[in-house]
């Protein structure tokens, strides 16, 4: 009986051990992953439980070409990750919703024609000068008066002439007649008052030599220079006028004056080496004057160096014609020709 007892219980333990091996190998069957399902297995939910990835699983069997492309390899870590499912372009909500006012037609803004280019600005620049102030060359300041260009008429006499204290000591302008002091133009008076005072003031003496000449005048003093030089026209051997014909000074427009010292009066070529006419040609133009006779000119001015006349032709024309080295006679002609 023992013996029967003792193999009915083998039997049955060896059962039981049957049994539970089969229940392990089918539990362990259903869970274990095999490389087989990962390969066709398109549940990616499903590699992530169990903690592994299709994609690196891929990668690392050389099947890169496989990797599917919601899944990328991070740049930092070389780990295979997951991208972010493409959301939706959210909507961007403005704040504040601009409403648009009544539109208004868009105007092309049209361009400012570039005017063209003025007869003087063409032939400055043709002698590779800036652009000339824009005046009218008629204007009264402009006036050319040389040999060639007589007044017209020749006994031309300005209508408003002032008198002007000679050495510049009085800056009060007179116009009533006082023989003892200076004529000019009333348009040159408060400049010419101005640079001369100026020079007073930078410690050198003023004479105002010699302003308005009448034709008559004029004809007076041609005659004596001609006389007392032998000549008849005017010039002397050179061929530069030393004196004007009647009508063809500037003197008579009075919108001039010879400037010398109260102590070099004398008229000649020593003149441009007395400190007064030095300072004088340096800043007169800052006055609106020019010295109208430089010695470099005088083939186109036909006139001899005269470094006391100095005549009025405006700060614009008088910058221009300074800082360009310019006569009268050159810049008139940028207007003219
Ligand atoms: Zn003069």
């Amino acid at each position: 009986m023992k013996k029967k007892r003792r193999s009915a219980k083998r039997i049955i333990g060896g059962i039981l051990f049957i049994a539970a091996f089969i229940v392990f190998a089918y539990i362990s069957c259903s869970v274990a992953v095999h490389s087989s399902d990962l390969e066709n297995c398109e549940d990616t939910y499903l590699y992530r439980v169990y903690g592994y990835d299709r994609n690196r699983y891929l990668r690392n069997h050389d099947r890169a070409d496989e990797v599917e492309d919601d899944y990328s390899v991070s740049d930092e870590t070389g780990e295979v990750v997951a991208l972010p499912a493409a959301a939706p372009a959210a909507a961007v909500v403005p704040e504040t919703v601009p409403v648009p006012s009544d539109p208004e037609p868009t105007v092309e803004p049209t361009p400012e024609p570039t005017p063209a280019p003025t007869r003087a600005e063409l032939n400055a620049a043709a002698l590779g000068l800036p652009a000339p102030p824009d005046i009218d060359i008629n204007d009264w300041q402009y006036i050319l008066v040389n040999g060639e260009h007589p007044l017209d008429p020749p006994d031309y006499a300005p209508a408003n002439l002032v008198y002007l204290n000679m050495t510049g000591d009085d800056t009060d302008i007179r116009t009533g007649y006082d023989g003892n002091r200076q004529v000019v133009d009333a348009l040159i008076a408060q400049p010419l008052i101005d640079m001369t005072q100026a020079c007073k003031a930078a410690g050198l003496p003023v004479y105002l030599s010699s302003g308005y000449r009448s034709y008559s005048e004029q004809a007076a003093n041609f005659k004596r220079v001609c006389e007392n030089n032998g000549i008849s026209d005017g010039k002397n051997y050179d061929g530069y006028y030393i004196t004007m014909p009647a009508g063809c000074s500037e003197h008579q427009t009075a919108l001039c004056c010879d400037i010398t010292d109260y102590y070099h009066q004398i008229k000649n070529d020593a003149i441009a080496e007395v400190a007064t006419v030095q300072w004088l040609m340096e800043h007169c133009s800052d006055y609106g004057f020019i010295l109208r006779f430089p010695t470099d000119k005088r083939e186109i001015t036909q006139v001899m160096g005269e470094s006391w006349h100095f005549r009025y032709v405006g700060l614009e024309a008088a910058k221009y014609m300074t800082e360009n080295n310019l006569c009268l006679e050159e810049f008139v002609a940028l207007y003219n020709t």
